[in-house]
């Protein structure tokens, strides 16, 4: 999987849309301090489905968006939209896919995948199976090299799952045993209603 773009609209400090398209090779982005190179990794982060807000700086998951300036008006949305190269059904063929999410202030997150309402777990199962995501490691905010080495072996065994790509397993996992458990409840009250008709 590779970013190939970045489309930014009301992201903290990004209030005038903004365009970032990222070429194959090494990108360095370079600024003085403040003008928001951290947002722009951020805003990978919060697209690829970051649902805490700390971990984005903020106290609520709404201070992502715009919050106005002494000479600007604050935004009332935020969208970030990430174009993406992904393997495709099979051999070496390859297929563009466009992620969007966007915040509405009252109204929460939405998100999309090629123009097709989707849910955050969809958004998340995606990258979790191109062994990326928004807690990746391969994502380094500041302060994060020292939580790496300090981190607990569980947490670091979830780092390893990450990286080989079975992040994506566990939530579908999950999802079955949560199935499974819902057709054992049935079973037993379908027993239990055949028992009273005997
Ligand atoms: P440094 O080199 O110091 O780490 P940086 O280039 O990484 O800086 P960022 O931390 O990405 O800069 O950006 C910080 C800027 O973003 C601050 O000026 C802050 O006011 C602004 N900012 C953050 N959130 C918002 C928001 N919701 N609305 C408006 N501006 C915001």
């Amino acid at each position: 999987m590779r970013i190939r773009r970045l489309k930014l609209s009301g992201f903290k400090s990004f209030v005038d849309p903004a365009e970032l398209v990222i070429e194959p090779g090494l990108t360095g982005i370079v600024g003085p301090n403040g003008c928001g190179k951290s947002n722009l990794l951020e805003a990978i982060r919060w697209v690829m489905g970051e649902a805490s807000s700390k971990s984005l700086r903020g106290s609520g998951m709404e201070d992502v968006i715009f919050a106005g300036t002494t000479t600007r008006p604050a935004r009332d949305f935020a969208e970030v939209a990430m174009l993406l190269d992904q393997p495709g059904g099979g051999g070496d063929e390859i297929r563009e896919a466009e992620i969007v999410r966007r915040i509405e202030r009252g109204a929460g997150s939405a998100y999309r995948i090629d123009g097709r309402d989707v849910r955050q777990k969809d958004v998340a199962l995606l990258f979790a199976d191109a062994a990326t995501g928004a807690h990746s490691p391969a994502l380094v905010s500041q302060g994060r090299i020292g939580a790496i080495i300090a981190a607990k072996p569980t947490d670091r065994r979830a780092m390893l799952e990450e990286a080989a790509g079975i992040a994506g397993l566990h939530v579908r996992r999950r999802d079955a045993e949560l199935k499974l458990r819902a057709t054992e409840t049935n079973l037993e009250r379908l027993d239990t209603l055949l028992g009273d008709m005997e």
